[in-house]
């Protein structure tokens, strides 16, 4: 078990805590603030407790020096003293004599944000990675600022980068917020000690994005749902003709192989929404055995149903990626319906692994019926596959 805020004394002390502000911007405003709300738990905890408080995050990438004009931080921190409610000191630094004089004047309480943590990304035009590949000297200078690390980031907890493992790495106390906390106790409950029945639902474009959750999840699941474009690489497995659906040739003899091992165990689509081409005009509905002329754009209305009972007794579900090309009104009926199976469910634990499937279940007004949603489609894939998260890695042992 990694230490929590719970765990530590913070008062009067200098505490590092990696946020994750990578919110989407448009023309330097924010046009979605919920990572910022996400972080107040932990940022609110040690104004009350009394620590000096030095917040960092990464801004999207830096690739060339010109980036930094668009992706600086710094209608993140105005945009958090509102929401907070408390000063926030932005410096536009990520090092140097600025920034380490704020932090020794902090007091108790008292708020600093320093600038993107990938500006070290790229330094005089030259690109150099010392934040993305977790340079030595960097996770060192950072972790010499402070005297404990928090990380709060989760959407970053699966990359190895100088602003988590590198200060980890290099300091005395660390421990995981209050946000990657409450994930890491979803996830270990959704995931790794599941009621049963225990249903997941895969889906999206590729096969080969998700190999390691089919994986992971066959040995753990009682039923593996398979929708999306990958699902026409297992129908092609199978020896069904496939139009001109989305397939990996080269993940064939793969999905076979999955199917035999996972005696049906793996749940797939009983018919298809189809178009001639990949565009959003109404679909013919055809059987597992695709016409040559079309491509398979969602799950058709009897899979729908297949989905829906195979959902019903489940009391644990987890959730990632899309039945069908969602974004296309004609195309998103699959994926809907999914959705409201799994939100409609009663006395489930009902959880949805990031990317796609969290905002289709968010925009279509699910979100509180859900039992977690994760925050991190990257690093929640991660762990849905059984993989060990280096940003969390790094943090001490209770
Ligand atoms: P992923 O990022 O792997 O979760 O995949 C999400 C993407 O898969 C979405 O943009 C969907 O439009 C796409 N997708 C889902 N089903 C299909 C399909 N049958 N054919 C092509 N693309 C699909």
């Amino acid at each position: 078990m990694k230490k929590t805020l719970n765990d530590i004394q913070v008062a009067d002390k200098t505490v590092l805590v990696r946020v994750d502000f990578n919110v989407p911007l448009k023309d330097g405003v924010i046009t979605d603030d919920n990572r910022i709300k996400a972080a107040l738990p932990t940022i609110n905890y040690l104004i009350e407790k009394g620590a000096k408080i030095v917040l960092f995050s990464h801004l999207s990438r830096i690739k060339e020096e010109s980036d930094k004009t668009k992706k600086t931080l710094a209608p993140i921190a105005k945009k958090l003293e509102e929401i907070s409610k408390k000063s926030v000191k932005f410096i536009a630094q990520t090092r140097g004599k600025e920034l380490e004089s704020a932090i020794k004047s902090l007091k108790a309480g008292e708020i600093i944000l320093f600038e993107n943590t990938r500006f070290e990304d790229v330094q005089n035009g030259e690109v150099v990675k010392y934040e993305s590949k977790n340079n030595s000297e960097l996770g060192k200078y950072w972790a010499s600022l402070g005297d404990v690390f928090v990380n709060d980031a989760f959407g970053t907890a699966h990359r190895a980068h100088a602003s988590n493992v590198g200060i980890a790495s290099n300091i005395k106390e660390s421990c995981v917020g209050f946000l990657v906390q409450k994930e890491l106790e979803m996830l270990a409950k959704g995931i790794d000690k599941p009621e049963h029945p225990f249903i997941a639902i895969i889906g999206g474009a590729k096969v080969s994005d998700k190999i390691g959750v089919i994986d992971n999840l066959l040995e753990k699941a009682d039923k593996i749902i398979i929708g999306g474009g990958m699902a026409y690489t297992f129908f092609k497995a199978q020896g069904h003709k496939i139009g001109k659906s989305l397939c990996e040739e080269d993940k064939v003899a793969l999905a076979k192989q999955y199917l035999d091992k996972a005696n049906g165990k793996i749940i797939l689509p009983i018919d298809s929404a189809n178009n001639s081409d990949f565009k959003d005009t109404p679909p013919t509905i055809s059987g597992v055995d695709l016409p040559d002329d079309v491509m398979g754009l969602d799950i058709g209305p009897k899979s729908i149903k297949l989905f829906e009972d195979t959902l019903k007794n489940a009391k644990t579900v987890a959730w990632n990626g899309p039945m069908g090309v969602f974004e296309f009104n004609h195309y998103n009926k699959g994926t809907l319906a999914v959705c409201e199976a799994i939100a409609n469910l009663k006395n489930a634990f009902t959880l949805i692994g990031g990317g796609d499937s969290a905002a289709a279940a968010i925009q279509l007004g699910f979100k509180e019926k859900f039992t977690h949603i994760s925050t991190g489609g990257g690093a929640s894939l991660e762990y849905m596959e059984g993989k060990v998260l280096p940003g969390v890695e790094a943090i001490q042992n209770k």
